[in-house]
């Protein structure tokens, strides 16, 4: 017989279904998904992995015996914070095709800012016909904050379109072609050096608040900043002071400290701020459950967890 694997959601119906309908197929002959509210007693005593999407922590502690839980996201601070420490272990989504998405999200609003496009815009409204002189990506410098699964691959997407790149990571590392820097000291450098600083990184107790008034003033002259990571890593009341008494340019957000992002957010009438709704990379129901199927189908094979997050280190 065919174990059960609990989906533990409570996301929105319509993404509940997409997954419904996808996980089962993924699934088929490894095990059999069934929602957790479908779940008998001798079930959820019997589940040792589960799949979760914004799950109700009550309903993972409802079941005692397990070993993992498989998040279908890749940021997964919620998760940590809602479950005990000495609850399963956290998997989170590392997909290949995620990593390929962002880079078309970094290198799509690097060349939207490259290009003056909010600029333009705002001259359009105006009626106005001006040229402004154009720079050659060699000559502009980005930065990624976070080398990780998503940073690296966008960092490298950036050097192959000419740019010069400068990458910031938590320990030393070595990617061809980027310059890697760690360490405050590498901070102060990476933003002091860059034309777009790209933010790719956890949500975690050290970067919480990680860019504020003093790392911001140390940004170059008419900086953008482009956040795909978490918005608290930002101080959203220093960001908006960089922005309108320099030294940064522009801002594009796909994170915010509360989402959706309020209406009375001063966020969303700034003329230097383009705000997005967390779109910059969404999970591919196709290739995503694909890798949590191989995931789930190891485990039942050979009982290998796959690499789970650090509680302590919080990524
Ligand atoms: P990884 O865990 O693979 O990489 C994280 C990177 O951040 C690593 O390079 C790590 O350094 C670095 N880092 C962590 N803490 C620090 C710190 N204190 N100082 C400096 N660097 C640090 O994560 P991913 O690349 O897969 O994802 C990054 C984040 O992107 C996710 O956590 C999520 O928040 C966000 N995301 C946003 C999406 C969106 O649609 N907007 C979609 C998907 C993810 P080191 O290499 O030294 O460990």
């Amino acid at each position: 017989m065919r174990p059960v694997v609990p989906f533990v959601s409570s996301a929105s119906p319509d993404e509940r279904q997409s997954w419904r309908e996808a996980l089962p197929k993924a699934l088929d002959g490894i095990a059999e998904v069934k929602l957790f509210e479908d779940l008998t007693e001798d079930q959820r005593s019997e589940a040792r992995v589960a799949i979760v999407a914004n799950p109700d922590p009550a309903n993972v502690a409802a079941l005692p015996n397990l070993v993992w839980v498989q998040s279908l996201w890749a940021g997964v601070e919620r998760l940590m914070g809602e479950l005990p420490a000495n609850g399963p272990k956290i998997v989170r989504l590392t997909d290949p095709q995620m990593a390929e998405t962002m880079s078309e999200a970094v290198l799509a609003w690097t060349l939207y800012l490259h290009r003056g496009m909010p600029r333009y815009i705002a001259q359009q409204r105006q009626k106005v016909w001006q040229d402004h002189v154009l720079e050659r990506p060699q000559e502009r410098t980005v930065g990624v904050l976070g080398l990780g699964k998503l940073g690296a691959v966008a960092a490298l997407r950036m050097k192959a379109n000419g740019f010069n790149v400068l990458g910031w990571s938590r320990n030393e590392k070595s990617i061809e072609g980027i310059a890697c820097r760690h360490g405050r000291d590498g901070l102060l450098e990476v933003l002091g050096q860059s034309d777009f600083i790209v933010l790719l990184m956890p949500l975690t107790d050290e970067t919480r608040g990680l860019l504020g008034q003093d790392e911001l003033s140390a940004c170059k002259k008419g900086a953008s900043i482009i956040n795909f990571a978490r918005g608290p890593i930002i101080d959203t009341a220093a960001l908006i002071n960089k922005l309108d008494n320099g030294p940064l340019g522009h801002a594009v957000l796909d994170v915010f400290d509360e989402e959706p992002l309020p209406p009375s957010s001063p966020l969303w009438d700034h003329d230097k701020v383009t705000v997005l709704p967390h779109i910059s990379a969404p999970t591919i129901i196709s290739t995503a459950s694909r890798i949590v199927a191989d995931n789930i189908g190891r485990y039942f094979e050979d009982g290998t967890v796959p690499p789970a997050v650090d509680r302590e280190r919080g990524y």
